[in-house]
Parts: C-alpha cells; structure tokens; sequence
C-alpha cells in the first residue's frame, strides 16, 4: 500500500513537470489538422511515399553517396512581440552553423554517439546558407523581421490536440507571408504557444511550407541553453525534408512500434526523454535488438541528440530530388569554385576562379568507388571526372502489321549518359561608344539539341576594362522583354558575382577573365533567351544608332548571339561597360551514342522490320553501355493507333503534361536521367515546378515502356 502510493506521488511530479514545457515537436498534429481540411492530403502523402520508395529502390546506395552537396538557400522570418523574441542576427547565424554541422555530421558530440550506431552515422551532404538574394533579385541579409501584436502563435484545438494555425506565416494574421517556398527554406522563429517547433512535410499546401522554431530554441545564445535545446531546428527539417520521427508515428501506421522508412533506426514505441545509458531498451515491446534503442537520434525527443543514419539521408536525398528539386541546383552566394583555368589541365573547369592544382599527370581519376573513372591510384580527386555510369535505355515498339510485313518499328531512347562536351565562343556585344551598367542580348541555339549555359566571361573595351568586379546575371526564357530583376519572368542566374578583372586588353584585342560565377541554365534546342549581364538590378534605356536589329554579334554552329531588340538599347547610368563577353556552355552531342543492333543495325531507332525479338547495346563516350531488348509483334484487330501509341502533349508544357492513356508509372527524367518526378496511375503530371529546359518522360503502360522528350517552358 505505502508503495503504491509512493508510486503514484512521483507519478504526478514528473507529469506536472511534463506539462509546465512545452511539446517538443508539434509536426504530427499540425500534420492531423492539415488533413482535416483537405481529404485529399491523405492520399497525396501516400502516393508521395509510394514514390520515396520507388526513388530509394531504383537509386543504389553508390548514388546516393555521390559527394556532391546540396545548397539549401534559408531565409529567417524574425517574428517578435518584445525584444527578447528579436533574437540576435549572432544567434541567428550560430543556428545555421549548428544545423549545417549537423548535417555534415560535423557536430562536435558525435563522440557521444555509441559505436554500434556511430557506424550508421552519414554525412547528409546537405548544407544550408542564409539567402542572399531575395524573391524580386534584391540583396538580402536572408533575414527578415517583423514587430507584432501577437504575444504568441499557434491557437487551435483538433479533436481535443491543440494544433498550430499557421498565423505566423502569414502578413494578415500577425505574421511574414512565405518567400516562395520552392526556392527557400523559410524559418519562422517566433514565440509558439504549445510547441518547440513543427514543421510542414513535402505535400503540404506551398504558401505554408517551411519550419518554424520557438525563439528559445532557435541558436546558442539564449540564457541557459543546453545542447538539446538548440537542436530542435535540426529535428524540424528533417520531417520537412520527409523523416519521421524514429518511433514512426506517420500517417501509414495506427500503433506504436510503427516504421519510419528506415531499416537501420530501431524501432521505438513512443518518444524517449532525458538522455538514455546504452543500450537503452525502455520499449521492449517493440523488439529493438540487443543495442537497444537510437535514442541519440535526430528525430527522436531527447537531450542528447547527435546522429542521422544513411537511411535518413537516403530518404532526405530522395525527398530532395522528388519533391524539392529547385534545391539541387541553388546556390547561396557566388561561391568559389576550384580548379584549374588552362584548358589543358585535366582539372580544367571554365567557371574556375580559384586556381589550384594545374597538374597534367597524376590527378586524373575519381577516388569516389562508384565513380565510372574511379581509380584507386589517383592522387586528386577531380570531381570533374567523376561520372557515374548509369545510361540506361527504353523502347517504345510500334508493331508489324502482319507475320511478315516489313513494317515494324522501334523507337529507343537512351538516358544518363555522361558525353557533355565543353565549348565557348567569344562576341562582341556592339560597339556603342559609352557603355552602361549592363547589357542585355538574346542568345539562340542553333545545336539542335539542348544547350547549356554555364557561364559568361567578360573582356575588355577600351580604356575601360578593369572597371567592374561583380555583376548580376539574369536571364529570361524567351526573347528578351525590356525589364529586368525577377519582373516579368527575368530570373537571377547570378547575384553581385564576383568576376576575376580583367586587364591589359585593348578595344580590339579581349583579354578574357574568368567565368563569372552563376547558375547554369539550359536553353532547349531551336530556343531563343534573353540574357542580361550588369553591375547592378537597374537599366535606364535610350535609343541607340545604328544598332537596331537582329544581326548576330557572334555565332558558331552551337550559338549564335544578336542584338534582340527592334528600338531600344541599354545606355550608360554610370561605370562603363565592356562590351566583349566570351560566352562558355556544354552541350550533349545525342550522336555520342553508338548503337549495335541485332540485325545489324547501328542506327538509334529502327522502322522496316519484321516481327521478332531485337536486342540493342548503346555504348556512350565513356564506354558506359545499356541494353534493351524488344518484341515486335503483329497486329491482330486493334489498329495500330489505338493499341501502341502513346502521346504526351502539350510540349512545350508549362503547367501540366497530359498523355492520352493512363500510365501506371510516370517519371520524368532531367537530361542526366535522373529522376525528378514520379506519378502513378495517371494521365497527366504537374511540371509547373520544374525548372525551363528540357526532359523526356518514361511511361510504363500495360508493361509496355515509352520513353519522350518535352521541353518544359
Ligand atoms: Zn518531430
């Protein structure tokens, strides 16, 4: 009897020391509510999942691992009612270095990490930096802060479980309305009622999607901090880059022990507290194994948390590509790119502006295993050389009429081949006699096959070289409109860049510099796109003599640069411009292919066949080869149309790209053949995210696979 009341007095403390904090994560909740108001959410969620798994399944651990690292531009929403809640930009920026080494794997208490588990510690390769350049193209600190009258955020009940109502994130309720959410990872920090934190997972409505993080646990500067406290931000973006939480409290499973994805985290029953002596096993009902459970892991509540497992990565590398794909190729800030600027260098990179590492013997090869030219002998592990082989290759079979009609045919399709090919070509962008702050022109491809931009470099002109040291790039997908910034459709490429000076040239003769930094982008083959290269985001315009037109200022087989414009032209603001540019790009020779046919043939796709089995081996560059083999059959009944042909329209597509039959899987593919969209069991899917440029589709119809281009807008 005395001991049964013993019990239940300790009982009540610790529950009321339980209650007094608040929750430490309130993403499942808010996760609950969100489908509560939209019954399809559900099903989206599940449908997403279903393509984790199949992304996780068709990507070997080798890619997976690859070392690339992925930028994920951060802004910082600084909502506060009272200077306590305005945290310090100090505060703010120890936060993202704590994050970053957490996902690095950086963080100092991996020591604490028991060694059954620590050998299942990754490295994420993921890295976060405040934005620098904000939605309109304007110079930002990455941070934004907001006074309110709210004293705190976050008021709700659903079914009894209070709920966040999001008002932080929006301006009309007290909050900051999101920086578009497919570009930025937005931060709110704010005083949250119930919760330390809580984030949104992929799939959730784009005006809410981001993190948000209670002022006190937001960084290392707040009063009595501890280690735990200053993880939570970790915790939240890793539901928002798709983690569950270790005991697998999702919306697939109903009891505890439930799964979250990952076959190398214990299970758990519910979340552990405090901070566990190893091997703990407070939920043996859950079976977790003679090591116990990873209590230590990120996504689990306690004090001590330090660790992510590879199967976490993998997840959060597959969320990436699948649902926030606009992140692969973003970066903070004209980041410093190492190499070596002689082309003969075997580190050779044109956009190099640190040079290092000119070696012509004994860098070459990839110390990465799953790299096609690994070599365990390199010395230098040139990155540039680190391709993977994983061509791969589909057909799409168009029958013979009949047993011996010599009317079948074959259209065979071939991704992820490694043969980009390095160019450039230098152009005189007019001779005006003053120059401007910047100068804009319209480039064409005239490759016939996509192209892609990866930087520009400029020369010298007259007394004037040697004047700029950073620039904006901007682009516009079409022949360009008189208006820069990201107005009218104009997007950042580059954003105060800086560009290696260039000197000692004279009007006649360019001295090139460097490539200036800058995201590439792709121009679809027969496009035109406008470019602007400038000092600053501003153009005044005059009209120009002599200049009007669309004379080419510079062509080659690949490329040909004009004016553009019919009246207008960029005039001198204030520092003179230099109006020779050199222009670099890649392309992908779609004739790097060879094809060795069974019958002989050696040609991509094969038309006035007979029925039979066809087998094909595409060999590219690199010597990476596939093979696919293929059954033309005979037409019996059906047409041909209806049985066999596929249609994916409209192309370009914009928004949506519909096929005329339902496909059971749907993957779109970047011209690399990585995939970046999966849908199944549709006849359409949404690219409206998807960068410009061009990709192909891969239908799997009625075990049938048929593979098509389309140039997203
Ligand atoms: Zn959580």
């Amino acid at each position: 009897m005395k001991k049964i009341i013993l019990v239940t007095i300790s009982f009540l403390i610790s529950y009321s020391i339980v209650s007094a904090q608040k929750k430490e994560c309130g993403t499942m909740e808010y996760l609950e509510n969100l489908k509560s108001q939209d019954p399809k959410l559900e099903d989206k969620m599940l449908k997403n999942e279903q393509a984790m798994q199949n992304w996780i399944k068709t990507h070997a651990s080798s890619k997976s691992t690859k070392t690339t690292i992925i930028t994920i531009p951060v802004v910082v929403h600084v909502v506060y009612n009272n200077s306590t809640e305005n945290i310090s930009t100090a505060q703010i920026l120890s936060a993202i270095e704590i994050i970053n080494k957490d996902y690095r794997r950086l963080n100092a208490d991996t020591s604490a990490t028991p060694s059954v588990f620590a050998a299942l510690g990754a490295d994420c390769g993921i890295e976060f930096c405040l934005a620098t350049t904000d939605p309109n193209g304007n110079s930002t600190t990455g941070i934004t802060r907001t006074a309110t009258s709210q004293t705190s955020f976050s008021a709700g009940t659903y079914t009894g479980v209070i709920y966040s109502d999001d008002g932080v994130k929006y301006t009309s309720q007290g909050g900051i309305d999101a920086w578009n959410t497919s570009q930025y990872l937005n931060i709110w920090v704010c005083d949250i009622n119930s919760y330390n934190g809580y984030a949104t997972f992929p799939g959730s409505p784009a005006s809410s999607d981001g993190v948000v993080v209670d002022f006190t646990r937001f960084g290392n500067f707040t009063a009595g901090s501890t280690s735990f406290m200053i993880r939570t931000a970790s915790h939240e973006i890793g539901h928002w880059l798709n983690l569950n939480h270790t005991w697998g409290e999702n919306w697939l499973t109903t009891s505890n022990c439930g799964d979250d994805f990952c076959n190398d985290t214990p299970t758990e029953s519910a979340a552990t507290y405090g901070c566990g002596t190893f091997p703990y096993n407070a939920f043996n009902a859950c079976n977790s194994g003679p090591n116990g459970e990873m209590y230590m892991n990120f996504m689990d509540y306690t004090d001590c948390r330090n660790i992510f497992t590879q199967d976490q990565k993998t997840r959060m590398i597959a969320a990436i590509n699948l649902f926030r794909p606009a992140f692969l190729n973003t970066v903070c800030q004209a980041g410093l790119v190492y190499g070596c600027t002689d082309p003969l260098a075997c580190n050779y990179s044109p956009l190099a502006n640190v040079n290092v590492d000119c070696n012509y013997t004994t860098c070459a090869g990839c110390m990465d295993e799953a790299a096609y030219s690994y070599d365990p002998l390199a010395t230098i592990s040139d990155s540039a050389s680190c391709l993977y082989c994983d061509l791969s290759a589909a057909t799409g079979v168009v029958d013979a009429s009949s047993a011996s009609a010599l009317d079948g045919s074959v259209d065979l399709s071939v991704e992820g081949w490694n043969c980009i090919t390095s160019a450039s070509m230098a152009s005189n962008l007019a001779a005006y006699s003053t120059g401007s702050t910047g100068i804009m022109f319209n480039m064409i491809n005239t490759f016939g096959n996509p192209l892609t931009i990866t930087g520009i470099s400029q020369g010298s002109y007259g007394n004037y070289f040697g004047t700029a040291t950073s620039y904006n790039i901007y682009y516009y997908p079409g022949s360009y409109v008189p208006q820069i910034g990201n107005a009218n459709g104009w997007v950042t490429l580059a954003s105060n860049a800086g560009g290696i000076v260039p000197s000692g040239g004279t009007p006649t003769v360019p001295v090139y510099s460097g490539a200036i930094p800058m995201t590439a982008v792709t121009i679809p083959a027969g496009a035109t796109y406008g470019f602007y290269l400038g000092l600053n985001g501003t153009l005044t315009y005059s009209i120009a003599a002599g200049t009007a037109g669309v004379t080419p200022w510079g062509s080659n087989g690949a490329l040909t640069i004009t004016v553009g414009h019919s009246s207008s032209f960029p005039i001198v603001v204030n520092t003179p411009r230099a109006p020779l540019i050199q222009v670099h790009y890649e392309i992908q020779p779609w004739n790097s292919i060879t094809y060795e046919w069974s019958n002989g043939a050696t040609t991509e796709d094969l038309t006035g066949v007979a029925p039979g089995t066809y087998s094909v081996t595409a060999t590219d560059c690199n010597g990476c080869s596939a093979s696919a083999t293929v059954e033309v059959g005979v037409i019996s009944g059906l047409s041909e149309e209806s049985l066999n042909t596929v249609f994916v329209h409209p192309n370009p597509a914009n928004d949506m790209l519909f096929f005329s039959k339902t496909a059971e899987t749907a993957e779109v593919l970047d011209l690399h053949g990585r995939i970046v969209k999966t849908t199944v069991n549709a006849n359409n899917v949404d690219v409206n995210y998807l960068a410009a440029g061009a990709y192909s589709i891969r239908l799997t119809i009625k075990e049938t696979v048929t593979v098509h281009r389309f140039v997203k807008e």
